[in-house]
């Protein structure tokens, strides 16, 4: 028997007849003769509104209870995914992050899967039942309850596949695979029947949130084979697989977008040596993760120094540069939250010239400014107003990748 692990995103278990339709999908799998592990995320919307409930009651909620709760929308999901699995006559068990004892660091919001126990599945699994486990979810080696930040569903699947070997992690979602954008915003993006690990990884450390960051690195590092698909459509989706030489031709395979980035300027910083660690230090202690980095220098001795961190970290930056500020000698702090990030991914990048400066023209030629660059390996990324994210993906998308798609 092989096994295989789904997980089912939040759109895909959003109603009472959606979680039934999975349930048939499940069922299917099993009559085809195959072990099935499911991780769920919460329904549609309730993690949100768990955040928004959080934020109602204070302004920098505490991390640990943060997590108890946002950990509560995944059990009310795999709760009723079971009884829809009994429903149809298919015995299933579900588990919590902690009763199968996926182990995490104690890095709340953002914690790091570092071991899972699979005795309790596979005796589940024994047992002919299918194993239906939260997502999103761990537990720190003091028992504290940890999520694993937005999204993270998808880690919780690739990390069970990797741990109990299984032949394959299907993502299941409200898309039809990995498109060359997000198919919500440009009605040219077209699926991809294959993107190689590295490349996702680099469309979804940009935004594309049809896949977790981690569990790309989790599929690469343990060579996971993962299919993006749909839940609503019997069609095949995108296969995420190891490069090959075929892959360089292509210069430019994604475009992405991300709106959850804030932008922190240090203005007029006396410039010195240890400037800054002094400044990024206690931010990393914070568990807080830096972006992009600018700085530029000015003849009287001073720096401008701007960097970018994700939305919901940047009053906790805020507050942590402050307390530097009279130590710094800084002038002040500015902060822009209306800004987007907008990248363009390929491996044929590595040996191909010219792609950055097409960028640039092509934002140019439509009066939008770019007010930060970075780049690496098969990756440009550009920091514009936000106002100019979709316009900016259509003529990027139009410009690189065409009407008719590079695959
Ligand atoms: P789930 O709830 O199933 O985890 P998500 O909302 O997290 O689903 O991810 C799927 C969404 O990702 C799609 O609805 C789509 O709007 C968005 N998306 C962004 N970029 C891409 C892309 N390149 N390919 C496919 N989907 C993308
Ligand atoms: N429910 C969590 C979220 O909305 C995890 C996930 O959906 O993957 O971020
Ligand atoms: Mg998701």
């Amino acid at each position: 028997m092989a096994l295989l692990v789904q997980k089912y995103g939040g759109t895909s278990v959003g109603t009472v007849e959606r979680i039934r339709h999975v349930a048939e999908k499940i069922r299917a799998a099993r009559r085809a003769g195959n072990e099935v592990v499911v991780v769920v995320s919460a329904m549609a919307g309730e993690t949100n509104r768990l955040v928004a409930l959080a934020h109602e009651i204070s302004e920098m909620p505490d991390d640990r209870e943060k997590d108890v709760l946002l950990a509560s929308g995944e059990q009310v999901s795999i709760a009723l995914l079971s009884l829809a699995l009994k429903e149809v006559g298919q015995p299933a068990r579900s588990f919590l992050g902690h009763q199968v004892r996926i182990e995490t660091d104690n890095a709340y919001g953002k914690a790091r899967i570092r071991n899972i126990d699979s005795t309790k599945i596979v005796q589940s699994l024994q047992a002919g039942e299918v194993v239906v486990v939260a997502g999103f979810q761990g537990v720190d080696e003091d028992d504290n309850i940890t999520t694993l930040g937005r999204g993270g569903s998808d880690t919780s699947a690739v990390a069970l596949a990797a741990f109990l070997n299984a032949e394959a992690c299907e993502i299941y979602t409200d898309v039809e695979g990995v498109f060359t954008t997000d198919p919500g915003i440009c009605q040219n993006a077209k699926k991809l029947a294959r993107i190689s690990y590295d490349e996702m990884i680099e469309l979804a450390s940009s935004g594309a949130k049809v896949l977790e960051i981690r569990s790309v690195e989790f599929a690469k590092k343990f060579s996971v084979p993962v299919h993006v698909r749909s839940t609503f459509a019997e069609v095949e989706g995108t296969w995420l697989v190891k490069e090959d030489e075929s892959m360089d031709d292509v210069l430019v395979s994604g475009v992405s977008y991300d709106k959850n980035e804030a932008k922190i300027t240090l203005v007029r910083v006396p410039d010195r040596p240890g400037l800054a660690a002094q400044i990024f230090g206690p931010i990393a202690d914070a568990h807080i993760v830096v972006d992009m980095i600018i700085q530029n220098a000015s003849e009287d001795g001073t720096t401008d120094l701007t960097f970018t961190v994700s939305k919901t970290d940047h009053k906790k930056a805020l507050s942590i540069v402050e307390q530097t500020l009279p130590a710094l000698k800084a002038k002040g702090v500015r902060v822009d939250t209306d800004i987007a990030k907008v990248s363009v991914v390929g491996v044929g990048m590595r040996t191909h010239a010219g792609v950055a400066a097409k960028m640039f023209e092509v934002l140019a030629r439509e009066g939008i400014n770019i007010e930060m660059i970075s780049t690496s390996e098969i990756k440009i990324s550009v920091v514009i107003d936000a106002k100019y994210t979709e316009l900016a993906v259509r003529v990027l998308h139009d410009a690189f990748i065409g009407k008719q798609g590079n695959v």
